[in-house]
């Protein structure tokens, strides 16, 4: 049923370290400890205490953790955090979504421990990863030197792929598109020639469930649109860091993204028709690319298939910028600023980075990963296999593991093999398309401010930040010319303190990563 050969292959090239791993010794505790946790984040914003990881990891370390959630009727997971330092009344553990800012701001202040000692004292396998991943280290260390949090560490390269709808070329005689040049043929063709036979010309050649991925098509001439798997973020250029929306080649490209978008090559609705876009336009026969995950996007193919004769929608490589270069500019980032730390109050901290220390075992790996083993998950030939109720199931397995307390945003090292196993045919194969190339670019992991720093940022960056959209939005819409407007863009850039915040942000990466 599973090609275990062809997963570990492509595995080798992606999986985290393969460091042994040390056991702890379980329990951790002879008598129950019960810690106190806020766990906030997108998906769910509280701890629940009867998951069944929780009870096994119970079970198995003697730890239980008490859900003190703040903020649990906000979705805003900095809310929530913020509300949580306003309130004062620490519990004993503080994760979930984006903590690293929050930690690292506090954590010098005295709000959280820093775990450093702590590590390398009790925590041989979350040392183990740091030893061996020296960018992961550098990435979550704060200003001062500490570490305040252990982070979610995500497995697995790619995230997003072009998609097209192959049944499309194939009517209309086409080649999957490889340069810049035919992609523009390829959706001028999509366009005029009613590939979905309806005898209308209704088609809407690129469309994109985050109008963000509309202006990422400025990579193929050589813009780039984010450092990270966060929309509009910072890149490192040559060793310094700059934004990607005050270049030349962000300005020579969304010149013709627009002119794309003018010629209805774009969705004219890209900007309000919203997440639905990709189903909405998929099931109605109406659109022809995009730029989407490879694990979702792979599904329509057997939803869809009986419903639209020939339906068939794959992932092909990013075609040749201008200069010839072949980028995919999204993947996953090598660790998340999501996690856990250990607040001031907590009395018993030795526990809690040996607790914490657990979910990095393998036991622990498998465990937050696949849920509960014997429940979702069988051992075969040394493979962690989900049952095929699991599988089978019509909710989706990360929704079901996430309703079982694996997969959620603590501290752990994300394992892809979870994902893999229920990773569409056409997905496996597009993952080892893109692996035949080296299309990835390195990532911008983030600095840590220090307070002066901070400020300056804070006072500066969001009204820049503001412009820049704002005016990408009316080039795009064709409002102005990008090109005739750019060096009063580029001068409104730095009134508003462009040079102030590279100046901060260049002065802690070179603190950080140098
Ligand atoms: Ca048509």
């Amino acid at each position: 049923m599973r090609n275990f050969g062809i997963m570990m292959t492509l595995l080798a090239t992606s999986s985290l370290v393969s460091a042994a791993s040390a056991e702890s010794s379980l329990p951790i505790v002879d008598e129950p400890l019960e810690l106190t946790i806020h766990l906030h984040w997108d998906l769910a914003q509280g701890y629940e205490e009867d998951y069944p990881v929780e009870q096994k990891a119970r079970e198995l370390t003697g730890i239980h953790l008490i859900d003190k959630t703040a903020g649990p009727n906000s979705q805003n997971s900095l809310e929530a955090i913020n509300l949580l330092l306003a309130q004062g009344d620490m519990p004993d553990i503080v994760g979930g979504l984006v903590i690293k800012n929050t930690v690292n701001e506090y954590g010098p202040q005295g709000a959280f421990m820093p775990l450093n000692d702590l590590i390398d004292a009790h925590a041989p396998n979350i040392k183990a990863l740091l030893d061996a991943r020296p960018d992961i280290r550098k990435a979550i260390t704060a200003y001062d030197g500490n570490i305040y949090y252990v982070p979610y560490v995500p497995d697995g390269k790619y995230g997003r792929a072009y998609y097209v709808r192959q049944d499309w070329l194939d009517r209309l005689g086409l080649e999957r598109p490889d340069t810049v040049t035919e992609l523009y043929d390829v959706l001028v063709a999509f366009r005029d020639g009613d590939p979905n036979g309806n005898g209308v010309k209704d088609e809407i050649p690129f469309f994109a469930r985050d109008w963000e991925e509309a202006v990422r098509l400025v990579t193929l001439w050589d813009g780039r649109t984010s450092g990270s798997d966060t929309y509009h973020d910072f890149i490192v250029d040559d060793g310094r860091v700059v934004h990607p929306y005050a270049q030349e080649t962000y300005r020579d490209g969304l010149s013709e993204v627009a002119r794309w978008y003018e010629e209805g090559l774009i969705d004219k609705e890209v900007f309000t028709r919203g997440r639905s876009a990709r189903d909405a336009l998929l099931s109605a026969d109406l659109g022809g690319m995009t730029h989407d995950w490879f694990a979702s996007t792979s599904g329509y193919n057997s939803t869809l298939s009986g419903e639209i004769e020939g339906f068939n929608f794959v992932p092909f490589l990013p075609p040749k910028s201008i200069s010839g270069k072949r980028i995919e500019e999204h993947s996953r980032i090598p660790v998340k600023p999501d996690g856990w730390a250990i607040s001031f109050k907590n009395e018993h901290p030795v526990e809690t980075i040996k607790y914490f220390d657990f979910w990095f075992t393998e036991q622990g790996k498998l465990l937050s990963n696949f849920g509960v083993e014997g429940e979702f998950w069988d051992m075969i030939d040394g493979e962690p296999v989900f049952k095929p109720e699991v599988l089978n199931s019509s909710e989706p397995v990360n929704v079901q593991l996430r309703q079982a307390g694996a997969q959620i945003k603590k501290g752990f090292p994300q394992d892809f093999r979870y994902e893999w196993q229920w990773t569409a045919e056409e997905a496996r194969e597009g993952i080892a398309l893109y692996d035949t190339h080296d299309l990835l670019v390195d990532q911008f992991l983030g600095v840590a401010l220090t307070k002066d720093e901070q400020a300056i940022f804070d006072r500066y960056w969001p009204p820049t930040q503001v412009y820049m959209l704002e005016r990408q939005q009316a080039w795009l819409l064709g409002t102005g010319d990008v090109k005739a407007d750019w060096d009063d863009y580029i001068e409104a850039l730095q009134s508003r303190g462009y040079d102030e915040v590279m100046t901060v942000m260049n002065a802690a990466y070179k603190r950080q990563y140098d």
